[in-house]
């Protein structure tokens, strides 16, 4: 059984407590790796090696540091077939998602802000013939990471990437349900050139390791993406410390689907934003809002595809969904499921486990499910299910589907489908959310700012925004 190691000062590092727990495979429930379960003296160890190198890679030319960059997307792009299965093995996403999604945006990551760093520039505000300004950016320090199991190394290479483009040294942890491919990535660091100390990587449990990098006095900044309960407590713990966070969490987000828009486009599209990785994607749209004289053509159609999904197998090509990541998650997912048919919902189609082959038995498989019937305000409705169950309702005018939009605690995306131009602007401009598609979902251009609004999230990230978070800025102002 494969054991993966932490990985501190560039090496490959057994936990000092000599302490591991299992790794499952979500496709077939099977234990098939070990994984390190670190504590705070493997975070200390970590933090350590990170303040040394600080002081060196902070320094570093950042073509020098580009170049890690840009090698270390190369060496995932020569090794992306391994990663894509060992992400589809650890995840139970479709091979097809994790060879079109998540590898090749894991190395994009690393290009995109090594590209970026490149392009890094400071503001000068002069005045008159009194004094100049100018500002100065400077690398905050140790940055902490700590990323989730949905997306693992798309995610975990979002977080580390700017951090390291900054000047930043790194303590990362990925999600302990998926800590693979970026214990892959530990082993490409050294021949990517970053020296050691500079970026390194704790595997273990949220709440033991996670926890002793949020709290640990010399890591100024906490990157998180997950959930809102977790944020909420990194919070309690970070600020107080006064440390720089920024936030990416939870999200609950409309899909709104007015009569005017392209019917077949909206429809290919609606698919992917409801069950795309199980439904496990932070910007899933899983509240359906269909305008009332579209309601029953679009509910008939969509449930006939959905009911022609293929489900199980991640490994089989043809897979459309394949397996939610844990047993604990399969059990929330249909715990909802139950919850939504207490609360008066109809079940469409799922709404159980799927049934799958003989080897795949102690998998976790939920049917991909259609909900009608309920209020906007009941809880299938207000809280994140992250799975693949979607509810659809039927609406009146542009305010009323306006006041269910953003009548959840969550802000992090929102979707609009219509051909009318002037109601495209109103209601971006109206939705509260971090970001709004108008015809289209998962539209990604990683120079936009990303992020979410009320319980979605603090901060932005994306772009040189990102960067930007993991440096002080300082004005220097001379009097002429
Ligand atoms: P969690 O909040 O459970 O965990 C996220 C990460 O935090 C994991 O690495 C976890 O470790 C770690 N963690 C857990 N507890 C603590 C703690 N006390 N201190 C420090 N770290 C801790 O989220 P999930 O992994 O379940 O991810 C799903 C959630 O992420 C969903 O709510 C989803 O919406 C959100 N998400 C948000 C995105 C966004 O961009 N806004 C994008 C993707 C997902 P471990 O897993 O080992 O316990």
């Amino acid at each position: 059984m494969e054991k993966i190691l932490n990985f501190i000062n560039g090496r490959l590092t057994e936990p000092i407590g000599n302490s591991y727990i299992p790794d499952y495979c979500p496709m077939n429930g099977k234990e098939y790796a070990l994984i390190p379960d670190s504590d705070e003296r493997d975070v200390n160890m970590a933090v350590e090696a990170a303040l040394k190198a600080f002081k060196t890679w902070s320094k570093t030319p950042a073509e020098k540091r580009a170049a890690c960059l840009f090698k270390l997307a190369e060496l995932i792009e020569k090794n992306a077939e391994d990663f894509a299965r060992a992400e589809t093995l650890d995840n139970g996403k479709p091979i097809s998602l994790s060879r079109a999604v998540d590898i090749p945006r894991g190395s994009a990551n690393f290009r995109f802000y090594a590209h970026a760093l490149l392009q890094m520039h400071t503001e000068a505000y002069p005045m008159d013939d009194v004094a100049i300004n100018y500002v100065l950016r400077k690398p905050l320090g140790v940055a902490g990471c700590i990323s989730p199991w949905n997306l693992p190394l798309y995610l975990f290479s979002w977080k580390v990437a700017p951090a390291l483009a900054a000047g930043c040294s790194v303590v990362a942890k990925p999600s302990e349900l998926t800590p693979m491919t970026a214990f892959m990535l530990s082993k490409l660091i050294p021949e990517a050139g970053f020296p050691e100390g500079v970026f390194n990587i704790i595997h273990g449990l949220g709440a033991k390791a996670g926890n002793a990098v949020v709290a640990h006095p010399n890591i100024p900044a906490i990157s998180f993406t997950g959930g809102t309960v977790t944020g909420k407590h990194i919070s309690s713990v970070a600020a107080p410390m006064f440390k720089k966070l920024s936030l990416e969490l939870g999200g609950k987000n409309p899909n709104i689907i007015f009569a005017d828009c392209d019917f077949e486009s909206m429809m290919k599209t609606t698919m992917l934003s409801s069950f795309s990785n199980q439904g496990q994607i932070c910007l899933c749209g899983s509240r359906i809002y269909v305008e009332e004289n579209l309601y029953e053509k679009f509910k008939n159609e969509f449930v006939k595809r959905v009911l022609e999904l293929k489900v199980g197998n991640p490994l089989d090509e043809k897979t459309k969904v394949g397996a939610v990541v844990s047993e604990a998650h399969k059990k929330k997912i249909l715990g909802y499921i139950e919850l939504a048919q207490k609360e008066g919902g109809k079940i469409l189609c799922g709404g159980r486990e799927a049934t799958v082959e003989d080897d795949l038995k102690g998998g976790y498989y939920v049917m991909p499910t259609v909900i009608e019937g309920l209020d906007h305000t009941c809880r299938t409705n207000q809280e994140e299910i992250f799975g693949p169950v979607v509810t659809i309702q039927p609406f009146k005018t542009e305010d009323e589907v306006l006041e269910m939009a953003n009548s959840t605690i969550y802000g992090l995306s929102s979707t609009i489908w219509t051909n009318n131009l002037k109601r495209a602007h109103r209601m971006a401009a109206e939705l509260e959310a971090g970001i709004v598609w108008v015809n289209g979902w998962l539209i990604r251009d990683l120079r936009t700012p990303f992020g979410g609004m009320k319980a979605s999230g603090i901060g932005r990230e994306g772009g040189t925004q990102a960067i930007e978070f993991f440096t002080e800025e300082k004005n220097v102002c001379i009097k002429l």
